[in-house]
């Protein structure tokens, strides 16, 4: 491709709405369009890279036994009705009516279709395992899209759908996919993170997610450094410092004057934070919630909108902390009625605790759990942070910032039985398909792979996703011997199967030639010149190293060669 063919024009300037490096880079090079809030179109540049992460992406499903189909984005209401996913979804649902009223959704996923295909089609166990793929384009309608590529309303994304007899083969399917993805991301030259993930809305068992680790992405991931466990943080189990117990003391006031702050109380009374157990009132769909929670950790919110199956989850206000009759800075499960209440697993990690007292300016002291207070559930609700011990080994974790870029479930009956998706077992008996689902954003892939691989100049693509592999620049290109060996050297490569962009613009200066290679961030860059083919040689470098190399014309295919097939991981 010739850059003065190319339509995309590099600017000069950062464009001041970016908010990531991945969305400036992006528009900066020209490889994106936005033609409304979280909706963009993929120049020339972009979808070679984003149709070349497809073709690694194909490649590997199918070698993992995936069959690839297409299915629509335009779906009647009744079938999101039928597996209780509308409501689950609620805002991000994009929904429409068509002429005559009905209700239609574009769909964020494809269980309820792809479930009901396999219904109509799958009648025996002999018909089973079965793989179904698509790289087909998705809608939601996000709150807050945001930074380009990451966060969109409408996007490409692979999805993977397993279908099962029992649990055996869907771990089968489950880790067949898990080696896929390990294996694309590879050959797409991404380091990723796999780590132990929540499922969210999609529902489900075991689930895991694949990160690129950077530092802006906006998931944490828990990660010991020692055993490898990974969780996202939003999932990772907790295991703190059990306190040693002590004989109970009875409950008693004490006054604490003007102290609402856990730091505030433990400083007053000269006690660890880890010895008060402080309250936390959200609201769920509606109603309050009274948390109870040791007094040194924090509330993970994920956990305890699953343990209260609730689909909208938020802190309260005050006015609502005051409407239940809650005395904030001062309130405990103590004599607490009315109210749901969910306590920690922590509540049980020691005893004697110093707890509010429900009315301002006093706490209690002694307090003991179950025996003066309770809670309607206790369960793990600790938000996991550095230093926290590893579930499985006991060192201290470390977190990590990262972007998802892939996400795995094992989703279980719950579709195939909203469904009816059975088949007869050997013995003649209906028995419930088991499933999983596979997810990758095609463009989010993308877009975190720049955030994770630029640097001052611009975007340092990895080889095998760059719209190009080489950045061949001609530099003084009215000087006629000097376009001519750019040509050579341009048709040469092209015919041993390197794509090339060839900057053959003559009207434009070596600074602004050698700054836009740096900005669209090829892999190789070969530099001809006046200077350089008078020793008979072209200036070749890596857009990752910081040194040229000059290199005999007749060497440059061979050298160009042995560095694309060096940077493959
Ligand atoms: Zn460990």
């Amino acid at each position: 491709m010739r850059v003065s063919r190319l339509v995309t024009k590099s600017l000069r300037d950062d464009p001041p709405e970016a908010e990531s490096a991945s969305h400036r880079l992006m528009l900066k090079a020209g490889l994106i369009y936005q033609v409304a809030a979280g909706v963009y179109s993929a120049l020339p540049l972009a979808w070679r890279s984003l149709r070349k992460i497809e073709n690694i992406i194909r490649e590997e499903m199918d070698a993992a036994g995936g069959q690839e189909l297409l299915m629509p984005a335009l779906q009647p209401m009744e079938l999101w009705e039928q597996s209780g996913r509308r409501s689950a979804f609620g805002e991000n649902l994009f929904s429409l009516q068509d002429r005559r009223g009905r209700e239609m959704a574009l769909a964020p996923t494809h269980e309820e279709v792809v479930t009901s295909i396999v219904r109509a089609n799958v009648q025996s166990y002999r018909d089973l395992p079965v793989i179904l793929y698509q790289i087909q384009t998705k809608f939601r309608d996000e709150p807050r899209p945001r930074a380009g590529l990451i966060r969109v309303r409408e996007f490409a994304m692979k999805d993977a759908y397993s279908f099962n007899a029992d649990d055996d083969s869907l771990d089968d399917s489950y880790q067949a996919m898990a080696q896929a993805y390990r294996n694309i991301y590879r050959r797409c030259g991404l380091p990723v993170l796999m780590a132990e993930a929540d499922s969210g809305a999609i529902g489900g068992k075991d689930s895991h997610e694949f990160l690129l680790i950077t530092p802006t992405g906006e998931d944490t991931v828990i990660h010991c450094a020692s055993c490898q466990y990974a969780a996202n943080a939003e999932k990772a189990e907790a295991v703190y410092r059990e306190l040693s117990p002590e004989p109970e003391q009875p409950l008693e006031e004490i006054s604490t004057p003007g102290l609402k702050t856990i730091a505030g109380l433990a400083d007053f009374l000269d006690i660890p934070a880890e010895k008060t157990l402080k309250a936390v009132f959200y609201m769920a769909d509606g109603a309050p919630v009274f948390v109870t929670i040791r007094g040194d950790l924090e509330v993970n919110e994920v956990k305890l909108k699953n343990a209260l199956h609730a689909n909208d989850l938020r802190m309260a206000s005050d006015a609502e902390v005051a409407e239940a009759g809650l005395v904030a800075g001062s309130a405990s499960a103590i004599g607490l009625e009315g109210i749901t209440s969910v306590g920690d697993l922590s509540i049980s990690s020691g005893n004697n605790f110093v707890v509010g007292a429900n009315r301002p300016d006093f706490h209690l002291r002694g307090a003991n759990y179950p025996r003066d207070f309770n809670v309607d559930i206790q369960t793990d609700i600790t938000l996991i942070q550095p230093g926290h011990l590893c579930p499985n080994c006991r060192t201290p974790l470390d977190a990590v910032r990262g972007i998802e870029v892939g996400h795995i479930f094992k989703l279980g009956t719950g579709y195939a039985e909203s469904f009816g998706a059975t088949y007869l077992d050997s013995e003649g008996q209906q028995q419930t398909i088991t499933m999983g689902c596979y997810g990758i954003g095609v463009g989010r892939l993308l877009a975190a792979a720049i955030e994770q691989n630029h640097d001052d100049d611009g975007i340092v693509f990895p080889a095998p996703i760059a719209p190009y592999q080489v950045h061949l620049v001609g530099l003084n290109l009215t000087d006629e011997s000097v376009a001519g060996e750019a040509e050579r050297l341009y048709q040469r490569l092209e015919l041993e199967g390197v794509d090339v962009l060839y900057d053959d613009r003559p009207d434009r200066t070596a600074g602004v030639k050698l700054n836009d290679a740096d900005l669209l961030g090829l892999p190789i860059r070969l530099v001809v010149s006046p200077r350089n083919l008078r020793n008979g040689a072209v200036e070749m470098k890596e857009r990752k190293d910081s040194e040229a190399v000059m290199v005999p014309l007749d060497e440059v295919a061979t050298k160009v060669q042995e560095s694309l097939s060096a940077s493959v991981l």
